[in-house]
């Protein structure tokens, strides 16, 4: 291999951008990393970029697979791209005259916000700072930068990259934190910017006097020792706890490695004509299309995202009640924000979509650090599909293709009740960072909140501001809510990417977490206690509020985009609804009938029970139609209250499908009860309920075996279904029956159960003098009827795969004990989903595909959908479009993502997705 690689060109690992020149370009995200490939492109752009260069995603996966080290070429082209950074600056890196100080930041494929680490101000060494006030004429800025520097390497390189674990509060950066609050208390002054520079050269020193003592090394006063810790720490924190929890919570592949960019400093400190700031093209929390972001004077970026001050809003439009005496950039820097807003425009055009921007400004120069793609909540990412494709910066399809159909939810999620907010304790008031209402029990740290969720309980996550450890706690709460930070801070950014109800820099809480309380005008609030977040408009509760149902029918960008939907799929969308209000929901999200009709839900009412347990109970036939009869005029009640609220509109109705004995007495005081009812001993009816009992009751008396076993429980529900279809159709309501058979496995199965249907059917509407067109059809369930699908369609009319039972069988996969063991599969990557909630392609698909083909061999035209959980499931969905069926069914609330991936699937199929 050295042989041979000797005679290859030199592999580059190092690609460099400055100066309106750049190696990369956008297009190269996977080998330099989002960040890195648009750096590139902002400088070919010709936007002002400080001049760095990106350290492949290659040199990431070297690293892991060489036991930690780089390859060797990679120092020497680290150091040619540094000597250019030099050039284009015109400072050098260490000199103790006129020093370049540099960034190292991470840069994923795709944005983990703050889930990998960034140094500042490498480069500072006792040789350099005299070097750098020189230049500045600024002792004060040259300190507070190296205590920046001593903070965040001491943290990142020396605590974190080194692999220690300290005690919740112990770590380094606390350490070193608590020694700035008791300079600060020393000198009697409340903010940081009041620290002269005597102070923090002080204050240096006591950071590394901590240093040591904490970590047992000295911080290092070598400029390249200091970069070249800064890039192993990044390539490091791929590894680390945080973003191997925050990949697996975003399904990003390990493999896919980090970049390395490092950058020349510049600075948003050095005085009143500097500043620094971070913004979105368009408002992340509504989509409106206007400029939207915060800044600080004299500040770090850091500053901005960490939170440490509450910035100001980047220009007049952004400004609310809350920020209404906030200067503004546009007001204090007018032709720098003419710039800035000029650039955010050329950005927003460049890449055809929302951006999300850093800035910052060195006396009086405007420099732009990033720009990505900006995260969104579902509301904004709607709304600015929606508004990008009429203005017509993109197609319709792209549009389409822009918004995450599970995003739709956030919109289809509940909002706090105003009327209730009106008379409830307002606790305290934040920036509105994520959409809707949420109710929950307070908990202080990340731990608590995975842990209490697990158990069940809603929480809701109180800090003082989140960083990226706490993910997995944030991902289990209802809601975060922050006493500090602003909206671009790392609550904000992760709350807003999940859709999640988030408020954050509600800056009345005083949290003391480790007491586990926090205290709010005068009032303790403490562990467990209930409140209520209101994230559209940034206020906290005192309390369990009640929350109201979403209204997407007002929303006109949501609607807009259904009806997009609606022109490009193919798939028709029904819902899976048993009452007639679910029905009627699922209508207005646009089901076009239902798919599912579970009857056995309306056993379980309590005027029924009854009857259903003397049904099943009973021992002769006669006393078995006794009972039915009570239930018929029951069952036909409901199926006209169906039948209405879907009318024109098909409506699938299973007949009776569980195993009889979930229907029956659990407790001897029950039995005995409807012994006495029923007029039989009650040693009878213990006996006969006894023998009732099954072993695997999922694979025994259950489905069409129930209606061939007791056929006059098939022939009440399908009176009851015709009676109904026929009384509506006498008055003119247009009711299309579908009455579908459970669990087929043979085809002796269901002709028998059609026969059965087609005469009852038949003698109903004789009876009534009515006609009314059915179809009779069974649910494919059982992989033997998949594979005898020939056989089987010749008795149906349609199908419905229930792939709950598919997925059941064919794994042999229990679904009521799955979920004791399927997390830990997924956990170890023995399967990376779980196949109850997305299709097992390759498994049960496969059968799917073989039911299909021959079933359509046969019969054209059958009709084919689809009725398991899976149905409003994207992927699945997709994988339902690819497979020609008809249409998929899926829960109420389901029905707009399933009509959205539905049409994705149509659009990805038409031309592959962009990257
Ligand atoms: C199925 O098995 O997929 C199905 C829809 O039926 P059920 O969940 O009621 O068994
Ligand atoms: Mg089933």
């Amino acid at each position: 291999m050295t042989t041979s690689s000797k005679t290859q060109k030199r592999k580059k690992y190092v690609y460099f951008f400055g100066a309106g020149k750049a190696d990369g370009k956008a297009e190269m995200k996977n080998l330099l990393g989002g960040k890195g490939a648009n750096l590139a492109e902002m400088t070919n752009l010709g936007i002002p970029v400080p001049p760095g260069f990106t350290i492949t995603t290659e040199v990431c996966t070297y690293y892991y697979q060489h036991n930690r080290t780089y390859p060797k070429e990679l120092a020497k082209q680290v150091e040619e791209a540094l000597a250019r950074i030099e050039k284009i600056m015109g400072r050098k890196f260490g000199d103790p005259e006129n020093p370049l100080l540099l960034s190292v930041r991470s840069g994923a494929r795709r944005s983990m916000p703050g889930m990998m680490e960034t140094v500042l101000n490498l480069g500072l060494t006792t040789q350099t700072i005299p070097g750098l006030i020189k230049r500045t004429q600024n002792e004060r800025f040259a300190y507070d930068a190296y205590r920046r520097l001593l903070m965040m390497y001491a943290d990142v390189v020396m605590e974190k990259a080194a692999g220690l674990e300290p005690e919740e509060g112990e770590g380094i950066r606390q350490k070193l934190e608590k020694a700035m609050e008791r300079m600060k208390e020393q000198k009697g002054v409340r903010l940081d910017t009041e620290l002269t520079a005597e102070d923090l050269k002080e204050l240096c020193d006591e950071f590394k006097r901590i240093i040591q003592e904490t970590l047992g090394k000295a911080f290092p006063d070598d400029p390249h020792e200091q970069l070249w810790g800064g890039i192993g720490a990044v390539f490091q924190s791929w590894m680390g706890k945080r973003a191997v929890a925050y990949r697996k919570i975003e399904n990003i592949p390990e493999d896919w490695g980090t970049a390395v960019n490092v950058q020349a400093m510049v600075f948003g400190n050095t005085g009143e004509r500097s500043a620094t700031g971070v913004a979105f093209t368009r408002n992340p929390a509504t989509g409106e299309n206007t400029f939207y972001g915060e800044w600080l004077p004299n500040a770090q970026g850091e500053d901005v995202v960490a939170g440490i001050r509450t910035p100001n809003p980047v220009n007049k439009a952004g400004k609310t009640e809350d920020t209404q005496h906030l200067p503004s950039l546009e007001e204090a820097m007018p032709d720098l924000y003419r710039q800035l807003f000029k650039i955010q425009k050329k950005l927003e055009t460049h890449y055809q979509d929302m951006q999300d921007i850093e800035f910052t400004i060195e006396d009086g120069k405007l420099w732009m650090l990033q720009t990505r793609t900006g995260k969104r909540n579902g509301q904004a990412a709607i709304r600015m599909a929606v508004e990008m494709a009429e203005s017509k910066l993109i197609s319709k399809e792209t549009a389409l293709l822009r918004v995450n159909p599970d995003q739709l939810d956030e919109l289809l999620h509940p909002s706090v009740d105003p009327q209730a907010a009106k008379k409830a304790v307002e606790l305290a008031k934040g920036l509105p960072a994520g959409p809707g209402g949420a109710v929950g029990r307070i908990v202080f740290t990340a731990d608590e909140a995975e842990a209490w969720a697990k158990r069940g309980e809603k929480v809701i996550l109180v800090r003082n501001e989140t960083s990226p450890e706490d993910v997995h706690g944030m991902h289990a709460a209802q809601a975060i809510l922050t006493a500090k930070g602003g909206m671009t801070s790392h609550a904000a950014l992760v709350a807003r990417g999940w859709g999640k109800c988030c408020i954050v820099g509600a800056s009345e809480l005083d949290i003391d977490a480790v007491a586990k309380v926090v205290r709010i005008k005068g009032k303790e609030l403490h562990e467990g206690d209930w409140i209520t977040l209101d994230g559209t408009r940034g206020r906290v509760y005192e309390g369990q509020l009640n929350l109201l149902p979403a209204d997407p029918a007002n929303n006109p960008w949501y609607m807009k985009l259904m009806k997009w939907a609606d022109q490009f799929r193919k798939l028709r969308i029904r819902t899976n609804a048993d009452r007639p209000e679910d029905a009627k929901t699922a209508r207005a999200f646009g089901a076009e009938g239902i798919g599912l009709c579970r009857t056995e839900h309306m056993f379980f009412e309590a005027d029924r029970i009854r009857s259903v347990r003397e049904m099943i109970l009973s021992e002769t036939r006669e006393e078995r139609q006794r009972a039915l009869a009570k239930l018929l005029p029951m069952q036909k009640g409901d199926f006209i209250g169906i039948f209405e609220a879907m009318e024109g509109l098909p409506v699938t109705i299973r007949l009776l499908d569980p195993p009889l004995h979930e229907f029956l007495p659990k407790t001897d005081a029950e039995l005995e009860e409807l012994a006495r009812e029923m007029g039989v001993s009650f040693k009878d009816l213990k006996a006969k309920n006894e023998s009732l009992h099954e072993f695997n009751p999922m694979l025994g008396h259950r489905g069409c075996r129930l209606g061939i076993t007791y056929p006059e429980i098939y022939e009440m529900q399908v009176r009851a279904i015709m009676e109904a279809a026929c009384e509506l159709t006498q008055k003119k309501v247009k009711v299309l029956p579908e009455i579908m058979i459970p669990l087929v496995g043979h085809v002796n199965e269901l002709e028998a159960m059609r026969r059965l249907t087609v005469e009852t059917a038949q003698a109903v509407q004789k009876e009534m003098g009515v006609k009314v067109k059915y179809l009779v059809g069974t649910m494919i369930e059982l992989p033997r009827a998949c594979i005898t699908s020939d056989e089987i369609a010749a008795q149906a009319d349609f199908y419905s795969f229930g792939t709950n039972d598919l997925t059941q069988t064919v794994y042999g996969l229990s679904r009521d004990d799955a979920g004791r063991f399927l997390p830990y599969y997924q956990a170890h990557r023995i399967l990376e989903e779980d196949p109850f909630i997305t299709i097992d392609v390759q498994g049960v698909g496969a059968l799917m595909k073989i039911a299909v083909d021959k079933g359509r061999k046969v019969k054209k035209d059958l009709k084919i959908g689809i009725c398991g959980e899976h149905g409003g499931e994207p992927k699945s969905v997709a994988f339902c479009h690819k497979l020609n069926l008809d249409y998929v069914s899926c829960s109420p609330f389901r029905v707009p993502i399933a009509r959205l991936a539905a049409a994705q699937a149509a659009l990805t199929e038409k031309k592959p997705k962009k990257t």
